[in-house]
């Protein structure tokens, strides 16, 4: 029997809204083309893999699948606690960071208690804001000639554009897909201008990565500002975006209130316990570090020398500033397995995004350029 029927016309107000991730290529089509010669820049992963202790933690996890994971994550979140010096009771786990930006638009922002983000800011902050049917506001990114942050948030704007009714405010420090920053200075000013009831989210993905002057962390401000969220993954530098971790660091009322929604064994049991021994492997983080300054350098360096604009980063990629559409370029690099990401998504059509992959990768991109 077949008949027409499209649920299209039957999703929500706030899903109608929405398209779906556009996740990039077909990756496991492209290895399958390429082999082992493909060199994956699109996505920002740690191409040193995550630490040899993580491996084996979440190898030995695996005699534990048949279990239901430790709803609380109490064991990781005490190793959280110790690291960050915020209580257990201000921790919040998330299936990726991702889940828990969305968790948090879920239960703060409505139609009647708007989002405001930077223009350019990261793609799932007015995604969270239309799943929860809360309007967003993107308020205009710093110029494109910008000395210190081109495209990045503009603080004074953001602050202004805020109102009584704003429920939340995500920022992403360093943020993607500009690789671009704030200092501790002006996020303090920031802070120091919001209205008591406006839930400022910065989102730090990159943190492990940073080394500016200046520039620390939101974590130094969670006693003084209630209102003030941090987010971070073990996605990134930590190398588990497989195994889908993230935590946020809350005043504990945020905290208990985001826990009325969360989904009960929402972080894997695997990834609990890759993500504890991650934590603890500091020397290997700091070799994951330091590959990524000396790496991050040595392309910009490459890349300013073949004559393209790179934009600074405190992050594990580069945009690249074309001054015309990226399409072309970045259909040549696809042709030759050299994956890079187009930022067209972003309404930033003369930009790519390229990870600071792996020595090999990066040679690989750098003779294949047009
Ligand atoms: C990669 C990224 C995340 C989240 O990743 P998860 O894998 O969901 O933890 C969050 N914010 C920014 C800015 C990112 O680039």
């Amino acid at each position: 029997m077949t008949f027409s029927f499209d649920a299209a016309a039957l999703a929500n107000r706030a899903t109608s809204a929405l398209r779906a991730y556009d996740p990039g290529h077909d990756l496991p089509a492209l290895r399958r083309r390429f082999g082992a010669v493909i060199a994956e820049l699109g996505s920002n992963e740690n191409p040193l893999g995550p630490s040899p202790r993580a491996r084996a933690a979440a190898a030995s996890a695996l005699d534990e699948v048949w279990r239901y994971p430790d709803p609380l994550g109490a064991s990781l979140k005490r190793a959280l606690s110790a690291a960050e010096g915020v209580p257990v009771s201000g921790i919040t786990l998330g299936n990726g960071s991702h889940e828990l930006l969305m968790l948090l638009a879920q239960c703060f922002a409505d139609a009647e208690h708007p989002v405001v983000h930077s223009q350019f800011g990261f793609a799932v902050f007015p995604i969270a804001a239309a799943a929860a049917g809360a309007p967003s506001l993107a308020v205009p990114a710093l110029p494109a000639d910008h000395p210190e942050a081109p495209y990045g948030h503009d603080l004074d704007a953001l602050a202004s554009a805020v109102t009584a009714n704003t429920r939340l405010v995500y920022l992403a420090n360093p943020n993607n897909p500009t690789g671009t920053w704030f200092g501790d200075a002006a996020l303090e000013t920031f802070l120091g201008k919001m209205p008591a009831d406006t839930i400022v989210v910065v989102d730090e993905a990159y943190h492990e990565y940073v080394d500016a002057s200046g520039l620390s962390t939101a974590v130094r401000f969670l006693d003084r500002f209630p209102n003030l969220v941090v987010t971070r993954t073990f996605s990134k530098a930590y190398a588990l975006a497989g195994l889908r971790i993230g935590y946020m660091l809350s005043h504990p009322s945020v905290a208990a209130v985001c826990e009325r929604l969360r989904e009960s064994f929402n972080v894997n049991g695997v990834a609990l316990a890759a993500a504890e021994a991650a934590l603890g492997d500091r020397d290997y983080l700091a070799r994951v570090r330091e590959t990524n300054r000396v790496d991050r350098a040595w392309l910009a360096d490459a890349l300013s020398a073949r004559g393209f604009r790179v934009l600074p980063s405190q992050t594990n990629f580069l945009l690249l500033d074309l001054g015309r559409d990226a399409a072309a370029f970045e259909a040549h690099l696809f042709e030759r397995g050299v994956i890079v990401r187009p930022m067209v998504g972003y309404r930033l059509p003369h930009t790519v995004r390229v990870s600071v992959g792996s020595r090999a990768e990066l040679d690989r991109l750098l003779e294949h350029l047009p």
